[in-house]
């Protein structure tokens, strides 16, 4: 067994639980974030002027299509408001969410122990670090042994000097191309993965061949790719045989951005982000295939116009919306609960 002696339950900022409490599940949220390191400079005079204006009915519409241009929109670490926001998803019949905020993005232990507790959600602590534009000053002079240290801290000790503990190792952010910083830090996570059991998270870079090329590197480094979630699925993959070589290797794929329908994706213009129905046939043809155990879904809210109080779909899209289309589609019940319950409480209990 590994060090944290978890076998069998999911590490939560409350405490661990056994799988079987985990329930609904979304893995790939942020539940409070400072997310202006990929604030996107508008170039004309309106959009540097609307940049900096505070969100409201006459400017929502612009903030909705240049989501990462709005200063505002792009950092919320208000407790109550993350909290009013869970508290939907729970009546939703939401259980768990996963709180993707890794170092450099502001994470904040005290602030998700709260907001479990007020909104009656378990919430599962990341670890580890984001890509390197969010890098704090020092992380490349540092070790990977050193990394790995740390993160095996947060999940057996705590995290940032309280005793409020991570249960996933991520999301591990990756830029295209994969920095050497970036590498050292997979290195670490991959390290910290196999003596903890904890699961791993990562943020691929946007380009098709990156998960591949990690995975290759996992798999080269020791990791465990049955215990790791390769997160943004939908904006980074767009060919059929490129998902299915993916596919193959058995990690687990995590739609996460189920709710995020502005087609234009200012991170990457030349490609597009898919809206739902896209997710939905895209989900069908891996489950044709075979791989619905290795599906997860998430919404990874990461931006203020994305909360309900800010005219967005808000943290329950999933359980109230989703899941009910996809059994409108033709799923089964049990093929919805593999999803959103069955595989979550697979991947986030530690082994
Ligand atoms: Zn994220």
């Amino acid at each position: 067994m590994a060090k944290s002696g978890l076998a069998g339950k999911a590490q939560t900022v409350l405490g661990p639980i056994d799988a079987a409490q985990i329930g609904i599940a979304v893995t790939h949220e942020h539940l409070l974030i400072d997310f202006r390191v990929v604030f996107v400079p508008p170039t004309s005079e309106e959009g540097k002027a609307l940049s900096k204006q505070p969100i409201s009915m006459s400017n929502l519409g612009w903030v909705r299509y240049n989501w990462a241009s709005s200063l505002e929109n792009l950092r919320y670490e208000d407790e109550a408001l993350a909290a009013r926001e869970a508290a939907h998803y729970a009546r939703a019949g939401g259980r768990t969410v996963v709180d993707a905020t890794s170092i450099g993005l502001k994470r904040n232990p005290r602030a998700l122990a709260n907001i479990s507790k007020a909104a009656g959600i378990n919430v599962i602590m990341g670890s580890g670090y984001y890509v390197q534009a969010s890098h704090p000053q020092g992380l490349h002079a540092r070790t990977v042994e050193d990394i790995a240290a740390e993160i095996e801290r947060d999940i057996t000790i705590g995290a940032d000097g309280t005793a409020i503990k991570s249960g996933i190792i991520g999301e591990i952010g990756c830029s295209w191309p994969w920095t050497r910083d970036e590498k050292k830090s997979m290195q670490a996570a991959i390290i910290a993965q196999a003596r903890t059991g904890a699961p791993l998270l990562i943020h691929p870079g946007r380009s098709e061949t990156a998960p591949i090329e990690i995975v290759n590197f996992i798999v080269k480094n020791g990791g465990n790719l049955r215990r790791t979630i390769m997160g943004h699925i939908e904006r980074t993959i767009f060919t059929a045989p490129v998902l299915d070589e993916l596919a193959a290797t058995g990690i687990y794929l995590e739609y996460d951005l189920f709710g995020h329908d502005s087609s234009y994706y200012p991170f990457a213009p030349q490609t597009y982000m898919p809206n739902d129905a896209q997710r939905l046939e895209q989900i069908d043809r891996l489950i044709a295939n075979g791989h619905l155990d290795q599906i997860l879904l998430a919404h990874d809210v990461c931006s203020r116009h994305r909360l309900k109080e800010f005219g967005g779909h808000g943290l329950d899209h999933i359980p109230a919306r989703v899941a009910p289309w996809m059994k409108a589609r033709g799923l089964s019940q049990v093929q919805v609960d593999r999803m959103l319950v069955d595989n979550p409480a697979r991947v986030l209990a530690f082994v």
